[in-house]
């Protein structure tokens, strides 16, 4: 990340890098605080102020936050960024081609709350992409039947999109788009009304349960839940876990393979009704592995490239599942979440 951002948003790339960085609260906050301020002036003002060197007058912006406004406002890349950049912007060196695909995404389609399992408001993770330079990200919180990871009910699905709405208004132009995971259930129903999945902008449907059943029954309940209309996205296909993992309450997971299911089916059958295939991007899971992903580009399908983040910093995993994708030769034009939001809410209600 080197090319210039407006000062709001260099800012925010500034709290982003401390908070992963791990700095204390308060400092990464002054300058979340400090882009807010600059949102509500306009540019005329935002000048004025840098001329007459009025900008610290100003409640919320201090000396330190003043001079990476006053240099990102002069198209340059604040020197505190730069520094920030250099020792956390990139914990693993990416190549070219990974970097520039990850410079192409708009957002991501697979993100978490603590309406749910996630650990932050909506509000943070929305400021978190907002940091990253995204346009939009999808919230998609659990369904009711996922019970150990709060799983929305229809009447607080109802409620969240209230919340939504009226974050919406305030973070404009950055755009939550509603949604869900939504667990795949036995027969391949999906796990909520009608009425709610036809009202969301994304739906992702994943398996949760079940996961060792035998591969024609996997087979045919994924082929349903791909071939239902309200689904978009395929979420983490093969529902394999890496490395152990915490969860809620100290519970621990152990790692475990892959399901199986019949792929060249299951992957065909989302090309013939429009889903993408997640590209799932946490360490821990990187599903679908190589091989099906490899299939999968063979047979013609759409990915998104998510991060499934729950906490703001995962926000920033996008880069693991780039790296997937190059490898197997996913070509940009077939990833989903390259597309501005209009075009994609066009793909999603298609
Ligand atoms: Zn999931
Ligand atoms: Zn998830």
């Amino acid at each position: 990340m080197s090319d210039p951002l407006p000062p709001a948003a260099a800012l925010r790339r500034i709290a982003f890098l401390l908070e992963r960085a791990r700095e204390p609260t308060h400092r990464v906050s002054a300058f979340r605080t400090a882009a807010a301020v600059v949102d509500t002036l306009g540019p005329d003002e935002l000048d004025r102020r840098i001329r007459t060197r009025t900008l610290t007058d100003l409640r919320g912006i201090g000396p330190k936050t003043g001079a990476a406004i006053a240099q990102a406002h002069a198209g340059e890349v604040p020197e505190y960024l730069a520094r920030l950049e250099e020792t956390y912007g990139d914990l693993l060196p990416l190549a070219d081609d990974v970097a520039e695909l990850r410079s192409r995404l708009r957002g991501d389609l697979h993100v978490h709350s603590d309406w749910s399992d996630g650990g932050s408001p909506i509000r943070e993770m929305a400021e978190a992409a907002i940091g990253l330079g995204h346009d939009y990200m999808a919230l998609t919180d659990h369904s009711p039947r996922l019970t150990v990871a709060n799983g929305l009910s229809p009447e607080r699905l109802e409620r969240q999109l209230d919340v939504v709405a009226a974050l919406n208004e305030e973070l404009s132009p950055f755009r939550i788009l509603t949604g869900i995971e939504c667990d795949i259930n036995v027969d391949g129903s999906l796990d909520q009304t009608d009425e709610l999945l036809g009202r969301l902008d994304v739906v992702v449907a994943s398996v949760h349960s079940d996961l060792r059943a035998e591969s024609a029954a996997m087979t045919e309940r994924m082929l349903a839940a791909v071939a239902n209309p309200y689904t978009d996205v395929l979420g983490h296909c093969t529902g394999r876990l890496l490395v152990p993992r915490e969860q809620r309450e100290g519970r621990r997971q152990r790692p475990r393979p892959e399901s199986t299911f019949d792929a060249e089916a299951v992957f065909s059958a989302c090309v013939e009704h429009g889903t993408a295939v997640e590209i799932n991007s946490r360490p821990e899971r990187l599903d679908p592995p190589l091989r099906l992903l490899n299939l999968a580009v063979e047979l013609g399908c759409e990915f998104a490239i998510d991060t499934d983040a729950h906490a703001p910093g995962q926000l920033d995993w996008q880069g693991n599942g780039c790296e997937r994708a190059v490898e197997c030769g996913v070509r940009t034009e077939h990833v989903v979440n390259s597309r501005t939001a209009d075009e994609l809410l066009d793909w999603t209600a298609g």
